[in-house]
């Protein structure tokens, strides 16, 4: 399941890709992955992107008129720009045609989940963006302190709340906590300013490292098949349950910590 670094790497993509392409025509896109009013989607005609840049994990594509186009990838969720002339992939759920025979396509097998947003605006009531919490990449260091210490939750459910901190999901969760020495069920404000901050610190370093990995990913990938592919990567605690602690050798624990399955490391990891 894509998170913030494989989001990240999808828009850095995209905004090399999309920047001042105008869109030609569209047809319609389809009804199971659309949020907002469809006939929205035909004011898209004629509009150029300005921009695109990243909300946790939602994709926001600002056009020259100031409205937005939102997508959240879900699952298995894919969002490309690729030559008009190849094969149309079953569950493609929005074409755009961008000229020069390039298309912006969005491809959602499991259209539960994610789908599409058409925006007037930052201010829009539609926005599913408006109530998320500030960015782990840009947050400062005394701010995360601050909202470590204002909160009893535990760490990991703090860190999964995506009012709270946009964009964090089940896998650099459980990493970061691992790099930070915190166990995920650690009472946030009973830790102290110096973990807090070593935690703020981990989050930055676990998702930098990943969004390197995604930047050669995509270089690899997008001349290939316009995809991209999800990054190995190398993982210290998340899905090693029962294999040994890369810090101290001691067996990866498992458990249900606020409803997600999570792994750590009881000796390393403290409350
Ligand atoms: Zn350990």
């Amino acid at each position: 399941m894509p998170e913030l670094p494989e989001v990240e790497t999808v828009v850095r993509g995209l905004r090399d890709r999309l920047i001042r392409s105008r869109i030609r025509s569209i047809a319609p896109p389809n009804r199971r992955s659309t949020r907002t009013p469809r006939a929205r989607f035909g004011r898209l005609v004629g509009r150029s992107f300005r921009d695109v840049h990243r909300a946790g994990k939602f994709i926001r594509m600002a056009m020259d008129d100031g409205r937005l186009l939102t997508a959240h990838l879900g699952m298995t969720g894919r969002l490309v720009v690729l030559d008009g002339d190849r094969p149309i992939e079953q569950h493609t759920h929005l074409q755009a045609d961008l000229g020069r025979g390039r298309e912006l396509r969005f491809v959602n097998p499991r259209w539960c989940m994610g789908g599409l947003w058409m925006l007037n605006g930052p201010a829009d009531l539609l926005d599913p963006t408006a109530e998320l919490g500030p960015d782990p990449l840009t947050i400062s260091a005394d701010a995360f302190v601050e909202l470590l210490g204002s909160t009893r939750r535990q760490a990991k459910a703090l860190l999964l709340d995506q009012r709270c901190m946009a964009g964090l999901g089940n896998i650099y969760c459980d990493e970061a906590l691992f790099a930070a020495r915190i166990h995920p069920r650690a009472r946030c404000d009973r830790l102290s300013r110096p973990r807090r901050r070593r935690l703020w610190r981990a989050i930055r370093d676990v998702l930098a490292d990943a969004i390197d990995r995604g930047g050669s990913t995509l270089r690899d990938y997008r001349n290939v098949d316009g995809d991209v592919g999800w990054f190995q990567l190398s993982l210290a605690a998340y899905g090693r349950a029962g294999h040994p602690c890369p810090a101290c050798g001691k067996p990866i624990s498992h458990a249900t910590t606020a409803g997600r399955s999570t792994h750590y490391c009881t000796r390393c990891q403290r409350f």
